[in-house]
């Protein structure tokens, strides 16, 4: 069995798509962090504090849970981002980690960070509706 792997110049392309994805989720948080000061409430993990100083300005609070929700997601984003980083370092992106081949390309264009090709992703979300009901 031939290991299949993408080319040099496809590796270059998709490395410079993840960096360009990771500029724009960490300026994205750095904006929310300038904006308003959640990184040090966060960090702390008290949310009480926050509440008392926002109880009269109850939409703000459903705001900021919003916020901390997207936040939340981007950061997950840079976390894939980096793998997919190591994986491109290793040669090994762009395969999926399931069957073993190619992701599709445009797949990767729109998922820079997808470790998995089109038909294992829909296999295992089938799986997981089934799972549910
Ligand atoms: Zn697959």
């Amino acid at each position: 069995m031939t290991v299949l792997k993408l080319t040099a110049e496809q590796l270059k392309h998709y490395e410079e798509l993840i960096l360009k994805e990771l500029r724009e989720s960490v300026s994205y948080i750095e904006n929310i962090n300038k904006d308003q000061s959640i990184g040090a409430r966060e960090s702390s993990g008290d949310l009480s504090s926050y509440a008392y100083h926002q109880a009269d300005q109850g939409s703000d609070t459903n705001l900021m849970e919003q916020t901390v929700m997207l936040m939340e997601g981007e950061r997950e984003k840079i976390r894939l981002l980096n793998d997919a980083m190591r994986r491109i370092a290793d040669e090994t992106y762009g395969v999926c980690e399931m069957c073993g081949d190619l992701i599709h390309e445009s797949r990767l264009e729109i998922i820079p960070y997808a470790i998995y090709c089109f038909d294992c992703k829909e296999k295992m979300e089938d799986k997981k509706r089934r799972q549910r009901r």
